[in-house]
């Protein structure tokens, strides 16, 4: 994640939902920073692309995304998220590489 960080500064003391809506993930800040058409581009991430991720990912024209399989503890915490964007990749037909990763 970007961090606006002279922007949330000035909002302490700041919760983690605050903190999440004024933010930009990894995937968000790569597509706003290519500048160039990335129609049947991939991406290789370091975790699954959220929800709000997978629409832009999608809207961008990406066709693969990469990612490690998530560890167990990830998925307690953001598996219901997950299954919710690798269901808006399979109707988009956006391909899901899920890496071996060691
Ligand atoms: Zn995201």
């Amino acid at each position: 994640m970007v961090i606006l960080t002279e922007y949330l500064t000035a909002l302490k003391p700041i919760t983690a939902r605050m903190k999440l809506l004024k933010t930009l993930h990894a995937e968000e800040n790569a597509i706003l920073h290519a500048k160039r058409d990335l129609s049947s581009c991939e991406i290789w991430v370091t975790h699954f692309p959220c929800p709000n991720c997978a629409a832009k990912i999608i809207q961008t024209g990406l066709r693969a995304v990469h990612s490690p399989k998530p560890n167990d503890d990830f998925l307690s915490r953001w598996g219901d998220k997950i299954k919710v964007s690798e269901d808006m990749f399979e109707q988009a037909g956006v391909k899901v590489d899920w890496m071996q990763v060691d």
